[in-house]
């Protein structure tokens, strides 16, 4: 255990309700329990009653939807409408049900999306005053069709942008061209609706908020909701005698040592749910567990029926079985349950003590949605996170204040990314031709952009302004969930069913001849990737082992445009080629993360223009390291692995969404190079955000290098599971000599011996 972190109980603040609330609407409030609004909630709901757009980052649980759900319904009350938009079908269906439940005044709601009967799509259009619907529809159906919409548009008064935290990336910048182009539209039909983003916490929620809408935002993340005291413990696993890639130590896995945790804890009767990354790994923990308390059943006299009293969730589940699942838990029959996300559709498991948690679930909003089902009628409860083998586990059991402190991570998006501009500006030209004056709208990258769609021919320039001549949709043009590129469909093989697509990129890494593929918990092994036919055939297996695809980069720079001193090197961001290849994978077991093997792929490079991070050092600064007898390139490539691990501390990507490459010399700058890269045609900001916090991050990726108490590297500190080069060169102390360096305020190497090379228990 690294830490242990109490977190307080938070006494609820004063409740009221803001006196422009009608009296019908506090009425029906009432009768659901609900007495007025917690001052968090007050204040977004007073801001947007003003007019001023709101961003609301407050914890899970928090009652976000009731701070819109005021000035919503009391817009509606008022002869206004509103557009709700949320990332999944299932989140406004079930918003649906809970509106319908209130039965406010006057309220016509319905969901508007793919599924909607074309019955119900013309009624919806005419009479529909609160219209629940997504991105993808919005793209495609609502903005398109807009004329069919005026009187929607018109009265329209408030757009709800709920779990927002979703837009990020490539996907949050194609919803950041979707709401610009909302935004022109209700201007055309003579309206200005007040923007209400609902999101996780995070980290300058107003920056987000303000780069998503193109509007100035308002944020409220003070949280006045009550909720328990929970004690917080971090744990690290031992590394173990098994020796991995170059003969580094493993650590015990994350899964291993939560079946020692939960059946502890269920010995000691806390109820307890684990939470793993695959229903293979959830019924292995759940096994394990049963196997420990049977040892204690015939040991230590424990009673005869208490392995029996551990479960895996298994997410086919239907209705009924979860039903008595959550009556097995609340009861007691059941004392631990190990389950894979999955579980957060459709079980209410809130009446726990304990919860486990396996690994970083990647980000903050994850880690306390999970640990928030523990905490019985506001008792107090346990949470721990334990951590996998890789960078940013490490570093954050060893950096509570990372977790518990102010976030860090912010959501990023790039919505000037051309890739995404251009053809949202031949949707926006479809719907109502581009005027000058529309640019202001798409931001300053817009301008250029055009020029570049009126010489591919897709866009006509005339005197007054951008106009779509062709007879095609220009929705088609923009593949708003996708990373470009043909998707590949993931199909089951012996059924024929469709389980899910990956967009050519991913499918390389994800979905490749002899990948382990987990989709919803559920394990797969694919037994063919055919690029050409898109197709990627899997069928449901029980392997005891995970693969890790391995790639190698080829980077040139194609243009640098912003640089600052770091140290004695320099700190670039700029847009640059990438060639990768997918070349083989690696196969560790799952119960012991031992290395079991090496597979070789056939599969063609791909090309990508992308933005990148990177810094150099100049020859001098090089040879004085070279003169301590360090291995350069061993060095920089190790600092390249564990910097990318911990970029997702700063921004919400993970390390599958961003590439590297080192070298001791880069035949674009003739010096010592690291780049990390955008993993996505154009960029999604990642690469950005890099830079901008270029000295935080790097300082961080030297921290999580002196955590690890291995000593020469291992998959926790400065190993990557996806080096193409398996590995080779790497210098642990070079790289944190390197960093060092890098990080030397005035550019002065540092004294020697300042690495911190001993170990840390
Ligand atoms: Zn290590
Ligand atoms: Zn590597």
């Amino acid at each position: 255990m690294t830490h242990v972190e109490h977190v307080p109980a938070r006494q609820a603040g004063d409740v009221r309700w803001p006196e422009w609330v009608d009296q019908r609407l506090v009425t029906r409030w009432a009768n659901h329990g609900i007495s007025g609004l917690w001052p968090h909630q007050a204040e977004a709901a007073e801001s947007l009653h003003r007019g001023q757009n709101v961003i609301i980052a407050t914890g899970t649980a928090s009652g976000k939807s009731l701070s819109y759900l005021v000035p919503a319904l009391s817009a509606v009350l008022d002869g206004g409408t509103v557009l709700y938009l949320s990332p999944t079908k299932a989140l406004a269906a079930d918003q649906l049900r809970s509106l319908r439940e209130l039965d406010p005044p006057e309220l016509r709601a319905a969901v508007y999306d793919g599924d909607t009967p074309f019955e119900e799509r013309a009624w919806t259009r005419r009479y529909a005053n609160y219209v629940l619907t997504n991105p993808d529809m919005l793209h495609r159906g609502l903005l398109p069709r807009h004329s069919q919409w005026s009187s929607f548009w018109r009265r329209l008064r408030m757009v709800v942008v709920d779990e927002c935290h979703g837009y990020r990336g490539v996907f949050g910048s194609h919803v950041a061209q979707i709401l610009r182009r909302l935004r022109r539209i209700c201007a055309r039909h003579g309206s200005s609706p007040t923007f209400m983003l609902s999101s996780a916490t995070a980290s300058e929620p107003e920056v987000f908020a303000m780069r998503l809408t193109g509007l100035q935002m308002a944020a409220v993340t003070t949280d006045a909701s009550p909720r328990g005291a929970t004690t917080f413990a971090l744990w690290e696993p031992p590394l173990t005698d098994l020796r991995g890639e170059g003969g580094a130590p493993i650590r015990r896995p994350a899964t291993a040592e939560s079946a020692d945790l939960l059946a502890d804890l269920v010995a000691s009767e806390v109820r307890t749910l684990a939470f793993v990354r695959s229903r293979r790994a959830a019924e292995s923990v759940a096994l394990t567990t049963r196997a420990r308390l049977q040892d204690l059943v015939v040991g230590a006299g424990a009673p005869a029926d208490l392995p029996g009293k551990v479960d895996a969730y298994r997410a086919g589940y239907l209705a009924e079985d979860r039903r008595a699942l959550e009556r097995a838990l609340r009861s007691g029959e059941l004392l631990g349950l190990a389950t894979t996300n999955a579980l957060e559709l459709g079980v209410d498991v809130s009446g726990l003590d304990a919860v486990l948690i396996a690994g970083w679930p990647g980000t903050r909003a994850s880690l306390w949605q999970q640990a928030g089902r523990a905490g019985r009628d506001g008792q107090d409860a346990l949470a721990v996170l334990i951590a996998r083998d890789d960078p940013l586990d490490t570093y954050l059991v060893h950096h509570p204040e990372a977790l518990f402190g102010r976030p860090m991570e912010t959501i990023v998006l790039d919505p000037a990314n051309p890739y995404v501009l251009g053809p949202h500006l031949c949707a926006a030209a479809a719907e109502l031709p581009l005027t000058h004056d529309d640019l202001d709208v798409f931001g300053p990258a817009a301008k250029e952009v055009l020029a570049d769609l009126v010489a591919d021919g897709l866009l006509r320039e005339r005197a007054t302004g951008w106009f779509w001549t062709s007879r095609g949709r220009a929705t088609d043009l923009a593949d708003i969930r996708g990373a470009g590129g043909a998707p590949v469909q993931v199909v089951e093989m012996s059924t024929g069913r469709l389980l899910g697509t990956a967009d050519e990129a991913s499918a390389h890494t994800a979905v490749h001849t002899g990948a382990v593929h987990v989709h919803r918990g559920e394990t797969f092994l694919v037994v063919e990737l055919d690029l050409e036919a898109g197709v990627a055939l899997v069928e449901a297996g029980t392997p005891d082992y995970t693969t890790f695809a391995r790639d190698v980069t080829d980077i040139s720079i194609i243009e640098s445009l912003a640089s600052h001193a770091l140290g004695p090197g320099e700190l670039h961001l700029g847009s640059v080629e990438v060639t990768n290849q997918v070349v083989g994978y690696l196969k560790r077991r799952a119960q012991s993360g031992e290395l079991m093997g090496e597979e070789p792929l056939d599969l063609p490079p791909r090309t990508l223009r992308t933005r990148a991070v990177w810094w150099t050092l100049p020859a001098s600064a090089v040879a004085a390291l070279a003169g301590e007898g360090l291995d350069l390139g061993g060095a920089a490539h190790a600092a390249e692995h564990a910097a990318i691990g911990l970029l997702p501390l700063f921004a919400t990507c993970d390390r599958w969404d961003i590439g590297g490459v080192s070298t001791e010399l880069h035949a674009d700058t003739g010096l010592l190079t690291v780049f990390v890269y955008d993993g996505h045609e154009g960029g999604a900001g990642f690469a950005e955000r890099g830079y901008a916090r270029a000295r935080d991050w790097l300082t961080a990726t030297r921290e999580a290098i002196v955590s690890c108490e291995c000593e020469r590297g291992c998959p926790s500190c400065i190993q990557s599971p996806k080096c193409g080069n398996g590995n080779e060169p790497l210098d642990k102390a070079g790289a944190l000599r390197l960093l060092a360096v890098l990080l030397s305020p005035d550019g002065s190497p540092l004294p020697e011996h300042t690495t911190d090379m001993t170990a840390r228990t």
